[in-house]
């Protein structure tokens, strides 16, 4: 589903942020990526969802060779990612229903199976009484889960997310990452950037890590059975 052949970059006039990686992430599988600040998570989610462009290698995501997609192909090709970030980056003036119903918008689907997948997702995060509220008014946790139900709105076949948990305490940590094992569970293939060692230690899954650029280790043991 994901897969890094040799992948390098190096940024304008910086050094290289990533180095000769190789990473194979297949359908339907859950991988934790850690590293330190400045290892080069970050730029390799980038990658993914094709905000940077690799210097050299090859990256393929979903069947498609990254290297060779066309700026008028992005949005498409982005159809089938849904990513969460660390600050969540929800419309604070705007309710938690019209939040998580902003891609199905502009996708343009009809208003009809706008609300009820909107419903479906703020169901699977726990969040459907809360659908008129604003973000303002709920607690982090909280904010983090309407991000997560805006990113499988879609129904991407791949969930990826940047230190989701990285501004919530060990207990709503867990609860967040519980909520991935879930999607995964029904089939999305999800790959999470998080520094949160103890967590990750404590879940059964494939860990991947950087260190200032380079893979370190892809242990296949540790997936959950
Ligand atoms: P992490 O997410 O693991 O903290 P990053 O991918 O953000 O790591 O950064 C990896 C390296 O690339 C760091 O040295 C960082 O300073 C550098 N870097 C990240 N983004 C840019 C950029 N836009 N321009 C230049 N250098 C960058």
């Amino acid at each position: 589903m994901i897969h890094f052949d040799q992948v390098s970059k190096r940024y304008e006039g910086g050094h290289e942020a990533l180095s000769s990686v190789s990473l194979h992430i297949e359908k339907g599988e859950m991988v934790f990526l850690t590293g330190h600040s400045g290892a080069g998570k970050s730029t390799l989610l980038k990658l993914i969802t094709r905000i940077e462009k690799a210097s050299s290698g090859q990256l393929r995501v979903n069947g498609q060779i990254l290297n060779r997609l066309r700026r008028s192909q992005i949005p498409h090709f982005r159809r089938n990612l849904g990513i969460v970030h660390q600050d969540h980056q929800l419309l604070m003036d705007q309710t938690v229903y019209d939040n998580v119903a902003l891609p199905l918008i502009i996708a343009g689907e009809h208003p009809k199976d706008v609300t009820r997948r909107v419903r479906a997702a703020l169901d699977k995060v726990g969040l459907l009484e809360r659908e008129k509220y604003r973000p303002i008014q709920l607690s982090g946790g909280e904010q983090q889960r309407v991000g997560i139900a805006r990113a499988v709105v879609k129904k991407p076949a791949i969930l990826l997310a940047d230190e989701p948990t990285g501004n919530l305490d060990p207990g709503l940590s867990r609860d967040i990452m519980e909520l991935f094992s879930e999607f995964n569970r029904v089939g999305t293939t999800v790959l999470i950037a998080s520094h949160d060692l103890g967590l990750i230690a404590r879940l059964n899954y494939r860990v991947a890590s950087l260190q200032d650029g380079k893979l370190m280790s892809t242990p296949f043991e540790g997936r959950r059975s």
